[in-house]
């Protein structure tokens, strides 16, 4: 695995001028996750990942993160009224990601994975996404292929089962609970203290949001469900299963002949991806 930012430049330039190589970009946030953990596992889990999974790639490097994120929302990360939460407007966030992947094309990268680690970014990273590869367009480069992913996504029902054995509320309650302490309790142990995790039932929210948000409906704790189940054993089950599922993913994507069958042809095709058997099929438009 290579660090972007500590190569030196010409070795740098060497490496992503044909465009080759792939570069990660971790993506997080500056978030309260309750009174057992620090503030920043969203920036570090995904670059524990992306480093993993770069790790087991032929040509790829990681990218400093991006430590802030979209303003938390009350459902998904306790809100962000709560102290410690540190947050960029939508349109921060989105120019950011637009700004980052322009001048990585400038410097020839064509495959970019955007690594996210906070629920709330999605659809602001999409839309720096969507912007940048039509600026880029602008200026005559129109083979950049960007990735984008939430590493929880990878972990399926087979896991969830394992890993939840008393039923699983949904990811979006998972703020500061058993995913995250699990993973942080697995790669930086010394940013966790087990004994302050408080054991609250999971939140419960109406089906809608009301702004200003009230308060009272996030846990005092600022967690949306309890870590109190979370242990280091399944935060190494949810790495091995993120980062295994995400490399396959990757290399379907970015190592097979993806890009071919994408620039070359005339007609539209789409790859298939078939993840158990990793067969891949394409239909054409
Ligand atoms: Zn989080
Ligand atoms: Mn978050």
């Amino acid at each position: 695995m290579v660090s972007m930012a500590e190569l030196d430049w010409v070795t740098y330039q060497k490496t992503v001028s044909k465009g080759k190589a792939i570069i990660f970009l971790p993506i997080g946030a500056l978030e309260q996750h309750g009174p057992h953990m620090s503030m920043n596992p969203d920036v570090l889990i995904p670059t524990a990942i992306s480093e993993a999974v770069a790790r087991r790639l032929n040509n790829a490097m990681v990218a400093p993160p991006i430590a802030y994120g979209y303003k938390s929302q009350q459902q998904s990360g306790g809100g962000n009224h709560m102290s410690g939460t540190t947050s960029l407007d939508g349109e921060t966030l989105m120019y950011t990601v637009r700004d980052i992947i322009k001048e990585l094309a400038r410097h020839g990268s064509r495959k970019i994975v955007m690594m996210n680690g906070h629920y709330e970014n999605s659809m602001f990273i999409v839309e720096g996404i969507d912007l940048a590869i039509r600026e880029l367009r602008w200026d005559g480069i129109t083979d950049m292929n960007v990735m984008i992913l939430s590493y929880w996504d990878f972990v399926e029902d087979p896991t969830i089962e394992l890993l939840y054995p008393d039923g699983f509320t949904g990811w979006d309650l998972e703020h500061g609970g058993v995913l995250e302490t699990s993973l942080m309790l697995h790669l930086y142990p010394h940013l966790v203290d087990i004994n302050k995790i408080v054991d609250h039932p999971p939140a419960k929210f109406p089906p809608y949001d009301m702004f200003p948000v009230n308060p009272e409906l996030t846990p005092p704790s600022g967690t949306l469900s309890s870590a109190k189940n979370a242990s280091k054993e399944k935060g190494e089950i949810l790495m091995k299963v993120c980062v295994e599922g995400i490399s396959l993913s990757v290399k379907n994507v970015f190592e097979v002949d993806y890009l071919k069958s994408v620039t070359k042809k005339n007609s539209l095709t789409i790859p298939i991806y078939v993840p158990p058997k990793n067969q891949r099929k394409e239909v054409e438009l």
